[in-house]
């Protein structure tokens, strides 16, 4: 036992996944007009509350479609948390438009809402919200803000499926809210996303973009470019079967991250997850550790470390205002964020899939505790 991997994640297939792909090569609608889109579709958006749930490709489609329907262009600024994954600042700069970074907090790595309005300027169009590791933004002073200055909100869920945020679910909460279906994520499709919404006006624009651009009066005739983000029947058939268990998988998720805090407790030089904030539990999409100061060596150093115990484990997201790619754009030149940038290189996610056992976490536990005592 002491031996065997533990990989970061692995998913879970427990339900009518097998089933449902059997109807789709049985009945042959494999493709994006198969019946199980607009199923899952209904059904996710639902889920989160919300008329409209548009299916694409994966989170980062996801996030470049919403920017681009919400018309953020060329001289815009889009404020987000410098402490995400690229997509969400790809999005954003392939549409034109300019990234401005927050530093996160220090118990939740979420943004730090009471960054924001020092950054707002005359030429700011939208605050990206991005729930973190399982722990929710700080949304209601977030949409208070971006009420008071007319701002868009475009809301980043994909680590915080069936999560709620004082009572509401997270992917409720944005002008336009986005998820991923990766195999990480509390919902798989094995590669997947979707586009959420109220308007329905937004919603067909996101349907059109996701679309190329075809338009109904005149197929091939088009106004716009847009993209092929169509998601396939045979990945909504998968779906709709996690999507049917989410509350198996979120209980078991939260189980997963109460044993690690129980196992972890007290193990000097560890900062565990908050198990709940004011507002939200942590759904523990993932169990996030940050090593303290008393730890001679970094989170990479740890991985590492971890590695030789066959442990698999990944550090933080890189900063985006330390990202080599963006300073080369001339962006951030000034920007320290100290928070995010400890997070950084202090930050280390222990394995936490959906199909992780009991044995295995107590097993990273024990080989975590081995690899502090140096
Ligand atoms: C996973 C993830 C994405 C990207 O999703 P993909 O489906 O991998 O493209 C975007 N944002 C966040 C916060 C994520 O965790």
């Amino acid at each position: 036992m002491t031996d065997t991997f533990i990989p970061v994640n692995e998913p879970l297939f427990a339900g009518n996944e097998k089933a449902y792909l059997a109807e789709c090569i049985d009945s042959g609608w494999i493709s994006s007009e198969g019946p199980f889109v607009a199923r899952f579709e209904q059904s996710f958006a639902a889920a989160c509350g919300r008329r409209h749930g548009i299916a694409v490709t994966n989170g980062t489609t996801a996030l470049e479609a919403a920017v681009v329907a919400l018309g953020i262009g060329a001289g815009d600024e889009v404020i987000l948390p410098t402490l995400t994954i690229v997509s969400c600042v790809g999005a954003v700069v392939r549409a034109g438009a300019v990234p401005v970074v927050v530093d996160c907090r220090p118990d939740t790595w979420c943004m730090d809402v009471a960054a924001i309005e020092a950054r707002i300027t005359p030429r700011t169009k939208a605050i990206m919200a991005v729930h973190l590791y399982g722990l929710a933004v700080d949304m209601d002073p977030l949409l208070e803000i971006a009420a008071r200055h007319g701002l868009m909100v475009i809301e980043d869920a994909a680590e915080a499926i069936g999560l709620a945020y004082r009572g509401r679910p997270c992917g409720s909460f944005g002008t336009l809210s986005t998820v991923s279906f990766y195999p990480n994520k509390h919902v798989t499709t094995g590669e997947g996303g979707m586009i959420l919404t109220d308007d329905d006006a937004l919603a067909e624009r996101c349907r059109s973009l996701r679309n190329l651009c075809f338009q109904p009066q005149q197929r091939f005739l088009h106004e716009e470019l847009g993209w092929n983000l169509r998601m396939s029947s045979l990945q909504a058939a998968v779906g709709l079967a996690q999507l049917e268990r989410l509350a198996e998988t979120s209980a078991r998720k939260r189980a997963i991250g109460l044993r690690y805090t129980e196992r972890l407790a007290g193990l000097p030089g560890l900062k565990l997850p908050p198990t709940a904030t004011a507002d939200a539990e942590n759904c523990y999409w993932v169990y996030a550790v940050e090593l303290d100061d008393s730890v001679p060596f970094d989170a990479k150093e740890a991985s590492r470390r971890l590695g030789e115990r066959k442990v698999a484990s990944r550090p933080f997201f890189w900063c985006l205002h330390e990202q080599p790619v963006l300073k080369r754009m001339g962006l951030f030149a000034d920007d320290r964020h100290p928070v995010a940038e400890r997070g950084a290189r202090r930050g280390l996610l222990l394995p936490s899939g959906v199909a992780l056992t009991d044995s295995q976490i107590d097993a990273v536990a024990e080989r975590l505790r081995a690899v502090l005592a140096g």
